[in-house]
């Protein structure tokens, strides 16, 4: 099984076993040249194979290989794609606690540097219905400037230099959610201020870490 495939499957199951998503929610690519390979509508994470997967052209959207049809949020990943050329991977999970947050009165603020240094900056999207080129446009123009975007009533959208970032980016963005809900039942959340954001963002070591994540 050529790498980048069977890399994309041990991610959908890293996903799954993860908790970042339930059932067939969620949809993931990796870019490889001209084309994307892209889980098939449809399927769990859990019981992804790389011999599952499709690929589709990004320039011409045409699929050229797979017998199953590809994610009904292809177009979301191909303008993405098209809008980041260096982008190589695009995890979306309905992961349940960040879903949840951004689908309240709350949202996602930082409390903690790797909200700040790991996510890649954060855009929210308010509710677009799932898989028309309305919310694949809404994204992609989210996507210009931020590495995790959130779809109001829907889930997460992490973008990576590699498969490795975005799942760490779907990691963060949970973990974040749920550390939120704690700090909501346990009193009054202490969000980083303006300036702290703004030290961490040149924090001495950031940019190693960075590319530390990229590997
Ligand atoms: P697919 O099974 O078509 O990938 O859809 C899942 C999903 O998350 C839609 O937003
Ligand atoms: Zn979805």
């Amino acid at each position: 099984m050529p790498v980048v495939r069977q890399e994309l499957a041990e991610y959908a199951r890293k996903i799954a076993a993860a908790g970042l998503t339930a059932g067939a929610g969620g949809n993931i690519s990796a870019r490889e040249g001209r084309l994307v390979w892209v889980k098939p509508s449809g399927l769990a994470m859990a019981e992804l194979k790389g011999t599952d997967l499709c690929a589709v052209d990004i320039a011409s959207g045409r699929q050229v290989e797979g017998r199953l049809r590809p994610t009904s949020e292809l177009p979301m990943h191909l303008a993405v794609y098209r809008a980041r050329p260096d982008v190589q991977a695009i995890f979306h999970t309905h992961s349940p606690f960040a879903s949840g947050v951004i689908s309240s009165t709350d949202d996602i603020r930082p409390m903690f540097a790797e909200v700040v240094n790991d996510l890649g900056g954060v855009a929210l999207v308010p509710y677009i219905m799932t898989s028309t080129q309305a919310l694949a446009d809404a994204v992609a123009a989210a996507a210009k400037d931020s590495g995790t975007i959130f779809m109001a009533n829907h889930g997460v959208v992490a973008l990576g230099r590699t498969m490795r970032q975005a799942f760490f980016r779907c990691e963060v963005a949970e973990d974040a959610a749920k550390a939120l809900v704690a700090a909501r039942l346990a009193g009054k959340p202490a969000f980083l201020t303006d300036a702290q954001v703004e030290a961490l963002k040149k924090l001495e070591g950031g940019a190693h870490r960075k590319r530390m994540m990229e590997r």
